[in-house]
C-alpha cells in the first residue's frame, strides 16, 4: 500500500467510524460503560452550624473516597416553616442516598413529617443522619422521624472534646475506626437508642465515662430503609478529620448496601476505579490491527494521522 492509499484508507475509516458512532444510541455503546456512580442528595441548613462550609467538607471529603454525584440543597427557612425541598412529592426521586446534615428543629406537622419518612422507606433509600438531623422535627407528635433516624435526641450537653470508643470493631462500618478517638472539639448529644438500631460508638468526657457516656455512632434499619447516624459534626474541625470522613463514607456505603465485609467499597465504587475513556476513533490497519483513540486530539498526538496531505503513518515505519 503506498502513502496515498494509506491516507485514503485512513480518511475512509474516519468517516465510516464517525458515521457508525452517530447511529449508535449511547446506551448500547459498551465503550461508554463506566463504574457506577452513587447519586446523593445532601439536605443542609437551618442555622446554628456552619452549613455553608460543612456542605463542602462533606461532599468533597466523601467525593475523594468514592464515586458519588452530589445534589446539594442548602435552605434556611423561617423558624417552624417546612423547607422547600420537601414540598414536592418527588423530592427523593432519582437518588440512592439522602445525607441529612440539617437543623430544622421547629417544624412539627406530623402528617408531613411522616410523608417525608415514607419517601425514604418506600424506596428503601439509604440515609446518613448527621448531628442536628437528630434534633430535626423534634417537637412533633409523630415517632416516624426517630424510627428512621435510630435514636431519640432532644438536647445536648456542654461543649468539650470527647472520646469516642469503638463498640463494634468487627462491624464493617467501624473497621478502620480507632479503638478510641478524641474529637478535636465537640458537642455531645444526649441520645436514647431505639430497638431497631445498633450502637457502634460511644462518646464521653475523658476520665468521666460513666456519667457522660452517650451513643454517638449507630446504624439502623427501618422498613426497607437503612440509616447510618452520628451526632458528631457540630464543629468543622471534627468533620475535617480523616477518621470522621472515612467513617461517614463507610456509613453511607453501608446504607446503600455498597460496603463489603472488610469496610471497603464494593468493586467499582471506590475512587481509584477509573472510568474507561470512550473511543471515538478506530483505525483498522491492513494487517488487521485495530487502534482506538478517545478523541481527535489523541489520534493526532499518536502521529498516525496529520491530515490528508501530511500522513505520518507508523505502519510505513514498521514496514521498513
Ligand atoms: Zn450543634
Amino acid at each position: 500500500m503506498n502513502r496515498l492509499q494509506i491516507v485514503l484508507a485512513i480518511g475512509f475509516l474516519f468517516s465510516l467510524t464517525q458515521a457508525n458512532f452517530a447511529e449508535d444510541p449511547p446506551k448500547k455503546d459498551p465503550r461508554k460503560k463506566g463504574p457506577p456512580t452513587i447519586k446523593a442528595l445532601m439536605i443542609t441548613g437551618g442555622g446554628y452550624h456552619d452549613y455553608k462550609n460543612q456542605k463542602k467538607i462533606l461532599s468533597e471529603g466523601i467525593g475523594k473516597r468514592i464515586n458519588i454525584e452530589w445534589t446539594i440543597v442548602l435552605e434556611n427557612p423561617k423558624r417552624g416553616a417546612l423547607p422547600d425541598v420537601y414540598k414536592k412529592d418527588t423530592w427523593a426521586d432519582g437518588f440512592d442516598v439522602i445525607v441529612h446534615n440539617e437543623c430544622f428543629a421547629s417544624y412539627s406537622d406530623a402528617k408531613q413529617i411522616e410523608k417525608i419518612v415514607k419517601a425514604h422507606t418506600d424506596k428503601g433509600l439509604g440515609s446518613v443522619m448527621i448531628h442536628c438531623a437528630m434534633h430535626t422535627f423534634r417537637n412533633t407528635k409523630s415517632k416516624a422521624w426517630d424510627n428512621l433516624v435510630g435514636v431519640e435526641s432532644r438536647r445536648h450537653g456542654p461543649h468539650f472534646p470527647f472520646i469516642v470508643k469503638n463498640l463494634e470493631t468487627k462491624d464493617p462500618i467501624m473497621k478502620g475506626f480507632p479503638k478510641r478517638w478524641k474529637t478535636p472539639k465537640g458537642e455531645l448529644y444526649h441520645t436514647k437508642i431505639i430497638k431497631s438500631a445498633t450502637a457502634l460508638g460511644l462518646g464521653f468526657k475523658e476520665g468521666n465515662e460513666e456519667k457522660t457516656k452517650q451513643v454517638c455512632i449507630w446504624k439502623n434499619e427501618f422498613n426497607k430503609a437503612r440509616t447510618f447516624g452520628t451526632t458528631i459534626g457540630h464543629y468543622n474541625e471534627a468533620m475535617k478529620e480523616k477518621v470522621y470522613l472515612d467513617l461517614v463514607t463507610r456509613g453511607l456505603l453501608w446504607s446503600i448496601k455498597k460496603l463489603d465485609k472488610d469496610g471497603k467499597p464494593l468493586k467499582g465504587y471506590e475512587k481509584t476505579a477509573k472510568k474507561p475513556t470512550s473511543t471515538r476513533f478506530r483505525v483498522v490497519h491492513e494487517n488487521g490491527d485495530v487502534w482506538e483513540f478517545a478523541d481527535a486530539s489523541a489520534l493526532i498526538k499518536s502521529g498516525i494521522y496529520l491530515g490528508e496531505n501530511n500522513c505520518k503513518c507508523p505502519c510505513e515505519e514498521n514496514a521498513k
